[in-house]
């Protein structure tokens, strides 16, 4: 899949086109840069989980380390085993082999759950309730009641105008939205999500996308999202465990990923060797030359504007010039064993 980009707007912002509508989740909007992801404690270890059902491992020898501030994604096909490693992990199944450690902390794995707001399968909403009495009945089943905090999630979820309104009259966005304000009730500090846009439309996938990023950098709460749709994934996590029949068959975080699968510039001029001089005066030297006039720059892939208007300066005509995202669905798709969902 190559998905080239011939805008002079284009701008990296986990590998998409900046719009209007998802300008608000920019890296630069006020949110804190994450500090280096090897320096944040463990929220999530396992060491060779395994869980099986008749015989068959659902789990296989899993070994998943998840740290503070991570929005992990769970890559897998339908049947591979996430839900399964979810469901052992907030104590839901229980694991034939293995360990787990949560929060850094061996001794208290129940107090730590505790700690967890999960959306697995559907939780129980009654049709017959309102968003408000339905979480209000959750929040006292869960323990927590509070109904200040209650409005205040439904408002964060943006079902505020919808709160008394009935759940039969929800459509699958709200209903799954309502779900999200479930997950969160009580304030924990790790959400796991299983698949939380299946079936949604695009709307309704935006807006959970923008809420996950949102409660990622706002309130710093970690998050671990399975789904089969990579691409999907990849517009939320920043690091990413692959799970292929069973196995953890891969654990990366974006930086590795980006050097596996690098954005580039590819650049078709008239003067191959003048460009390599202009471009190496902007610092750029991660370059590499191809046949009829092309160039492919992996350094500032995100100026483009800045390098055509240097080169053009400079007396180089530009044929055609274009960024290039890097193929991160493909690197995935092989590593589930090549069909594509
Ligand atoms: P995923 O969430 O990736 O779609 P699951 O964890 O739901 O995968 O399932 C992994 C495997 O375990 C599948 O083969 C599934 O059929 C099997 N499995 C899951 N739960 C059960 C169960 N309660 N009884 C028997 N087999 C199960």
């Amino acid at each position: 899949m190559e998905n080239i980009k011939q805008d002079f707007e284009f701008d990296f912002v986990k590998g998409e086109i900046k719009t209007a509508t998802d300008s608000d989740i920019s890296e630069n909007n006020g949110f804190q840069a994450k500090t280096d992801r090897n320096l944040r404690p463990y929220v999530i270890k396992t060491e060779n989980l395994s869980k099986f059902y008749k015989n068959k491992a659902a789990v296989d020898s899993v070994n998943v380390s998840v740290r503070q501030g991570d929005i992990y994604g769970l890559i897998g096909k339908n049947g591979a085993g996430k839900t399964t490693l979810f469901k052992i992990i907030l104590g839901l199944a229980k694991p034939d082999n293995g360990t787990i450690e949560l929060f850094n902390d061996a001794t208290s794995i129940a107090e730590s759950r505790k700690k967890i707001g999960y959306l697995i399968e559907y939780p129980s909403f009654s049709a017959k309730l309102t968003a408000f009495e339905n979480l209000k009945y959750m929040a006292l089943q869960k323990g927590c009641y509070d109904e200040k905090q209650i409005i205040e999630l439904i408002d964060l979820v943006g079902l505020g105008n919808e709160i008394h309104k009935k759940f039969s009259a929800y459509s699958l966005g709200m209903k799954q939205r309502l779900g999200l304000a479930f997950a969160l009730l009580g304030s924990p500090e790790l959400l796991i999500l299983d698949e939380p846009v299946n079936g949604l439309d695009p709307e309704a996938i935006q807006a959970v996308r923008n809420l996950i990023l949102k409660l990622n950098r706002e309130k710093n709460l970690t998050i671990v999202i399975s789904s089969h749709l990579i691409s999907e994934l990849s517009k939320v996590a920043d690091c990413y465990g692959v799970m292929a029949n069973g196995k953890l068959v891969k654990e990366i975080d974006e930086t590795e990923l980006n050097e596996i699968v690098k954005p580039f510039i590819k650049l078709v001029v008239d003067d191959q060797t003048k460009t390599i001089d202009v471009l190496k005066s902007m610092g750029i030297e991660n370059v590499k030359l191809a046949n009829n006039g092309t160039v492919y720059c992996y350094d500032l892939v995100n100026r483009l504007s800045e390098i055509s208007k240097k080169l053009a300066e400079n007396g180089i005509v530009i044929f055609s010039i274009s960024a290039n995202e890097g193929d991160i669905e493909n690197y995935f798709i092989s590593l589930l064993g090549g069909n594509r969902q």
